[in-house]
């Protein structure tokens, strides 16, 4: 691929950051909810708060929208993250209920979106797991048999069938989702927060978080909320406090890129009809999607792990946009030429279960975190069930398959950096054995204009 004029950013490709960002905290205030950080989660959080009048204050360390949820790559998913046939093997009778809370979250994002109007260029196109060769159509083959049994849907195809590229051997379709323009999604629900009543700091970062005489005592550079109750939904970035519970996630960094606009007639030969987002089989996904400028975004591949708190603020190195890049022109090689335009990164949560998680901390403070790549509808609507939980006083079934009843989480096995190397080696020795490079080669042949 061309790598010539790449414009790297330390924010997203998706969006530019706000131009009316808030001030900051300034004086020491009471409420009765805090939340703490401004991505989906917090922001969603909040909302819901307001909507059903709590008296709510959100603290965000930039600006809502600042973390992964404006620079993820705009699928949204309707099945659960992580390795469903693990998750099926060592907590079978989870099962049901995390395929449900996938499907819900991407229904509740969806209304979301109607709900205010929010214009992010959604195409509810499904989601497709992707085959890059025979041993990657076993596993979504088993995946489905999976989701089918634990009450879920999906479609299982040739990507003919499927109407994804031909690169591909095939794959199967989720329920629902689609893909968007999360810098869109998250700008349009920052819009609808700042309108509704809940009380709204930015580039205010938390220093602390604790308990003090009775109530939850937040504080920041130049300010305090003493708070009845708080959230904490600051993703990747938690580690930060003592009250956070320890080894609840590590931090992990991972990239997007997004070419040039292609001519239609060129995407059009791929025998990408359908439009859906791909996310291949691997350890470490690859994914691709089509935007409407008739741009791909593709990103992953690789992650690594954020070694220390405060997480840096950082833009693609060389090496990883070169290594996606060859990865691109791999399973697309009728698009070699193509230029890249932009790169940018962000870091996300992962827990050592690959699950969701979310729980409460004595009887005030509420948590979640992760979603592990599937965050983008899982977090709002974890964290719209957390504020019905404060409010009702009683816990969504959704929140029961994912609710740590301890907040003790066990180490974390294949997540150290020799551990993602490992899983990182295997993905690139399978790719040479499984005849999908042989295959992109002969797609590419077959469709070339
Ligand atoms: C490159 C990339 C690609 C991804 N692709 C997808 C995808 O296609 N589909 C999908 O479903 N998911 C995807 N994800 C995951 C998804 O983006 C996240 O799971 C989701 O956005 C998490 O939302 P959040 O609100 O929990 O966290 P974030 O959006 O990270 O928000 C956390 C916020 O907390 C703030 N904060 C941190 N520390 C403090 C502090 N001390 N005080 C105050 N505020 C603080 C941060 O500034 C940030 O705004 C991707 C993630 C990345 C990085």
């Amino acid at each position: 691929m061309n790598l010539d004029n790449v414009e790297y950013s330390t924010f997203t490709g998706w969006i530019d950051p706000p131009t009316d960002v808030l001030p900051s905290l300034d004086g020491d205030l009471t409420c009765d909810v805090a939340v703490i950080g401004g991505g989906m989660g917090g922001m969603a959080t909040a909302l819901r708060l307001a909507d059903r009048g709590r008296d709510v204050v959100l603290l965000e360390a930039e600006f809502c929208g600042y973390g992964a949820s404006s620079r993820n790559g705009g699928q949204i998913a309707s099945v659960p993250g992580g390795d469903l046939r693990l998750l099926s093997l060592f907590y079978p009778r989870k099962v049901p209920g995390m395929v449900r809370l996938g499907e819900n979250s991407a229904r509740f994002t969806e209304d979301l979106i109607r709900a205010h109007h929010i214009d992010c260029d959604y195409e509810p196109n499904g989601l497709a797991f992707a085959a890059v060769g025979r041993g990657q159509m076993l596993r979504t083959r088993t995946i489905a048999a999976i989701l089918r049994r634990a009450g879920g849907g999906g479609t299982v195809g040739t990507s003919e069938e499927l109407g994804i590229p031909r690169t591909f051997v095939g794959g199967m379709r989720e329920a629902v989702g689609g893909a968007l323009n999360p810098g869109k999604l998250s700008r349009g629900v920052r819009r609808a927060l700042l309108a509704s009543s809940a009380l709204v700091f930015e580039r205010t970062k938390v220093t602390d978080v604790r308990r003090d005489r009775g109530r939850v005592l937040v504080s920041t550079p130049r300010g305090s909320v003493r708070a009845n109750k708080a959230v904490l939904a600051t993703n990747a970035y938690s580690g930060e406090w003592a009250i956070t519970p320890e080894r609840l996630s590590v931090p992990m960094w991972l990239i997007e890129m997004e070419t040039e606009p292609i001519a239609p007639q060129r995407i059009a030969a791929l025998g990408w009809t359908s439009r859906s987002g791909v996310i291949t089989q691997h350890q470490i996904m690859e994914h691709y999607r089509l935007t409407p400028r008739n741009t791909i975004v593709f990103g992953v591949r690789r992650i690594e792990r954020g070694e220390r708190y405060p997480l840096p603020a950082k833009a693609p190195d060389r090496a990883m946009v070169e290594e996606l890049a060859g990865a691109f022109a791999t399973r697309f090689p009728g698009l070699a030429d193509v230029a890249v335009e932009r790169a940018w990164g962000g870091w996300i949560a992962m827990t050592s279960s690959f699950l969701p998680i979310a729980g409460q901390i004595e009887d005030d403070v509420y948590y979640s975190i992760a979603c592990n790549g599937h965050g983008l509808s899982q977090a709002p609507y974890v964290g719209s069930l957390i504020a019905d939980l404060i409010v009702d006083g009683s816990r969504h079934e959704d929140l029961d398959g994912i609710w740590a009843e301890e907040p003790t989480f066990p180490p974390f096995l294949m997540l150290g950096p020799l551990g993602l190397r490992t899983v990182w080696a295997l993905d690139r020795f399978t790719d040479m054995i499984n005849g999908s490079r042989r295959r992109a080669r002969r797609a590419a042949a077959s469709s070339h204009v």
